[in-house]
C-alpha cells in the first residue's frame, strides 16, 4: 500500500517551539515574576530605531521625524547627564562656601545634590554625535524604509536601537583605534563611524558571506574617504592575538549567541534546530575564547565591551566572570569590570533594564518599548 513519505519519520519539532521551551524553563528562574511581560514582547513585533547618517545629505531628516513623533533618544540621554552635572557642580560649589552651614538649602536640596555628586552619572557624559530616532513607549509606528540622497548614500540605518548601548559604552575618543571582533552584517560598525573620531575601525568576521553583508552596508552608508580608514578582515577572532595583540584603545566583542528574539519567532537559521544542538551547547565556550581574544587585543588601559542579544546568564555574565579569571590567572592581566548603572538611570524612558545584573547590564523586552535582548558589560584591561 502506498504511504506517504512523511509518515515514515517523526513529526519534527519546530525550532522555535524547542527555544520558546528552553526559554521558559530557564529564563523563569532567572528573571521570575518578569518572564512572562518579557516573554510576550519577544513574540511581539520588535521596535526599530533610526540611525541617522551624518554622511549622507540628510539635514531635513531630524525634521520629518519629529513631525511622527520621534525623537533622538541619545541626545534627551545626554541633556539628562548635563542637568545632572550641573546639579552636581551646584552641589560642589555650595560645599564650597557655605562649609558647615545648611543655610538656604532645604534639607532636600542639599540631599539632590549629594546624590548628583557621587552618582556616575555626574562624570558620565553621553558626548555623542551617534544620532537615532524612536518612537515613544507604546508607539509602534514603523520608520519608512531608507531613501538614498543625490549622491546614492542613504539617509538611516534601521536598526535595534538597544544595540547602541554596547557602542555608547565604548565611549570612543578622537582618534581611538577600535577592534570590532564580530562585526557582520555591521550596523555597530557603523554607529562606531558615525561618531566621525575614529582613527582607524578593524571590522572582523568569520563568515565571508556576512562580511559580504559588511562591505554593502559601508558602501550604501559610509564616503570613500572614510571607509579607506575601516580594514575589513575574515579572521577567526579567537586567533585575533596572533595576528595583532595589544594594539587597541578600544575593543568591541558582539559576539555569536542564541539571539533569543530570533530564535523564538523565526524557523530560519534557528540555532535551536536539533542538527545545532552542540554549537549551541559550545556557545558560552566561543564567547569566552572571543572575550579573551578581545581583552588581548587592547592596550593596557583600553577599553572592551562584550555585548549579546540574549537573556542568557550563561552567555552574559558567566562568560565575563571566567573571562576575568582567566585573564588573571593564565595572562597576570587585570581587569576592571566599569560601572555602567548610569546607563539605566539615562536611558529609562526609552528601554526597559533588569535590575538585577550581577554584572553589566541587561535590556529587557517590553512590549511598549520591544527593544532588546541586549546584554552589555564594559571591561577596563589594567
Ligand atoms: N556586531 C554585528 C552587528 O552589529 O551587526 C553583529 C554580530 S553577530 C551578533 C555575531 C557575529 O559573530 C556573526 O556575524 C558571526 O559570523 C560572527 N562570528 C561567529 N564566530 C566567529 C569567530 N570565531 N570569529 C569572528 N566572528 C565570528
Amino acid at each position: 500500500r502506498h504511504k506517504e513519505k512523511w509518515a515514515a519519520t517523526a513529526p519534527r519539532i519546530a525550532s522555535t517551539r524547542l527555544a520558546l521551551h528552553h526559554f521558559d524553563t530557564s529564563y523563569s528562574l532567572h528573571l521570575g515574576a518578569l518572564w512572562p511581560s518579557v516573554r510576550a514582547g519577544l513574540l511581539c513585533e520588535q521596535k526599530y530605531g533610526a540611525l541617522l547618517n551624518n554622511f549622507a545629505a540628510a539635514d531635513h531628516i531630524p525634521q520629518e521625524l519629529e513631525l511622527l513623533n520621534a525623537t533622538d533618544f541619545i541626545s534627551e540621554a545626554s541633556q539628562k547627564a548635563q542637568q545632572w552635572q550641573r546639579v552636581g557642580a551646584a552641589g560642589e560649589a555650595a560645599r564650597g562656601c557655605q562649609e558647615g552651614s545648611d543655610e538656604g538649602r532645604t534639607v532636600m536640596q542639599a540631599e539632590i545634590m549629594t546624590q548628583a555628586e557621587t552618582s556616575p552619572l555626574f562624570s558620565a557624559s553621553i558626548s555623542s554625535k551617534i544620532k537615532c530616532y524612536t518612537f515613544p513607549r507604546g508607539d509602534i509606528t514603523r520608520f519608512r524604509p531608507a531613501r538614498p540622497d543625490a549622491l546614492g548614500l542613504l539617509d538611516y540605518y534601521l536598526m535595534d536601537a538597544a544595540s547602541l548601548l554596547p557602542v555608547l559604552a565604548l565611549n570612543m575618543q578622537p582618534d581611538d583605534f577600535v577592534l570590532d571582533l564580530c562585526a557582520a552584517p555591521g550596523g555597530k560598525s557603523l554607529a562606531l563611524l558615525q561618531t566621525g573620531i575614529c582613527g582607524h575601525l578593524a571590522a572582523n568576521d568569520v563568515s565571508v558571506s556576512r562580511t559580504k553583508r559588511l562591505y554593502q552596508i559601508l558602501h550604501s552608508y559610509v564616503p570613500k574617504e572614510v571607509r579607506d580608514t575601516v580594514s575589513v578582515t575574515s579572521y577567526d577572532g579567537r586567533d585575533w592575538d596572533q595576528v595583532k595583540g595589544g594594539t587597541f584603545h578600544k575593543v568591541l566583542v558582539d559576539v555569536p549567541c542564541t539571539t533569543d528574539r530570533h530564535s523564538a519567532m523565526e524557523e530560519d537559521n534557528n540555532i535551536f534546530h536539533k542538527r545545532r544542538t552542540k554549537e549551541r551547547q559550545m556557545l558560552p565556550m566561543l564567547q569566552l575564547q572571543l572575550l579573551m581574544a578581545g581583552i588581548l587585543a587592547a592596550k593596557p588601559g583600553g577599553e572592551v565591551v562584550y555585548s549579546t542579544c540574549s537573556l542568557s546568564p550563561l552567555q552574559n555574565e558567566c562568560v565575563v566572570e571566567r573571562a576575568l579569571d582567566i585573564a588573571e590567572a593564565q595572562f597576570n592581566i587585570s581587569i576592571h569590570v566599569e560601572d555602567l548603572s548610569h546607563f539605566r538611570t539615562l536611558f529609562q524612558d526609552t528601554f526597559s533594564f533588569f535590575s538585577d545584573c550581577r554584572l553589566g547590564e541587561l535590556v529587557l523586552p517590553h512590549l511598549t518599548a520591544n527593544f532588546g535582548p541586549m546584554y552589555f558589560c564594559k571591561l577596563r584591561r589594567m
